[in-house]
């Protein structure tokens, strides 16, 4: 069944683990996921970005997933950096059971004034809001600390904002970044920071931009004649240490991308005569779930529905 995040990410925030989030762009993506957190008896969040709207269709998209939702599995809906409220607005009313709005990018005062704007819109239907402060990008590439310190969250900020916006999550800016190509060094996650905001904010925390390619990920890549974009990601003991540290929602696109593309790669390269998409499509979503698994295990979310 389709449920709020706040239901899911209330449990995992009393039970210590997290519950992994993956964006899906077609009906491939969502049915590895389905799939996996079946056998597994994970509860998922499926997301899907404006990008992913634009490239699927928000109806298609929404569809699929309340078809997939169904009785013996727990789906969260939810839009990823939500930016635009036309968007927003348009999700509310499509099925979605929650979603982010991305004022990080805006001052403070004009984040917390249109995320009050969307948390009241949405409370009244009874769907979540994931809001975000502190701008998720390549810390390593910052050189100063008050550079640092203009883009990570600040905890005592968190505190008035939370409480100011009765957001049901906050996505924190710790020392992580988005996409695949992205640390020149060692990435390394501000664990104190995290350990500071998560005593200050009492809605649980969620951790984008934290794609680590797994040694699976890496040889199946490798194989097929693939370059590696980010195998300079997080480490899983460092993932872990952030869930214990109060992470309950971890954001998982860059992975899942590059799983697909791997399967593609490796049958194309392989079967020099398969035409059928079926095939082709088929071995992608064979490594998607290999990935799927990995993910839901190192979030500590099976057996948890
Ligand atoms: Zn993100």
């Amino acid at each position: 069944m389709l449920v709020s995040l706040k239901s899911v990410l209330t449990k995992a925030r009393k039970g210590k683990y997290a519950v992994p989030a993956f964006n899906i762009n077609d009906l491939e993506f969502l049915q590895a996921i389905v799939e996996v957190a079946k056998k597994l008896k994970s509860p998922v969040i499926v997301q899907t970005s404006e990008g992913a709207i634009k490239y699927a269709g928000m109806e298609n998209l929404a569809n699929m997933v309340k078809t997939a939702a169904k009785k013996d599995l727990k789906i969260v809906f939810h839009l990823d950096h939500g930016k635009d409220l036309k968007i927003i607005k348009k999700a509310l009313s499509a099925g979605y059971t929650s979603v982010m709005f991305d004022g990080s990018a805006l001052p403070y005062a004009e984040n917390l004034k249109l995320t009050k704007k969307v948390v009241g819109w949405a409370h009244k239907k009874g769907i979540s809001v994931e809001a975000e402060l502190g701008a998720i990008k390549g810390v390593e590439d910052l050189v100063s600390v008050s550079e640092k310190e203009a883009i990570l969250t600040n905890p005592k900020q968190a505190a008035e904002f939370v409480k100011k916006t009765d957001c049901d999550a906050l996505a924190v800016a710790i020392g992580t970044s988005h996409g695949a190509y992205k640390f020149k060094g060692t990435p390394k996650l501000d664990l104190k920071r995290l350990k500071e905001i998560s005593k200050s904010v009492q809605v649980p925390l969620v951790l984008h931009g934290a794609s680590g390619v797994s040694s699976y990920l890496v040889k199946m890549i490798r194989q097929c004649g693939g370059e590696i974009g980010c195998a300079k990601g997080n480490s899983d003991s460092e993932i872990k240490k952030a869930i214990n540290s109060g992470i309950c929602k971890i954001n998982i696109d860059t992975d899942l991308r590059l799983a697909f593309t791997a399967g593609v790669r490796c049958k194309l390269k392989r079967d020099k005569k398969v035409f059928d998409p079926r095939q082709i499509l088929g071995a992608a979503k064979e490594i998607m779930e290999k990935v799927i698994a990995e993910k839901i295990k190192l979030c500590g979310s099976g057996e948890k529905l």
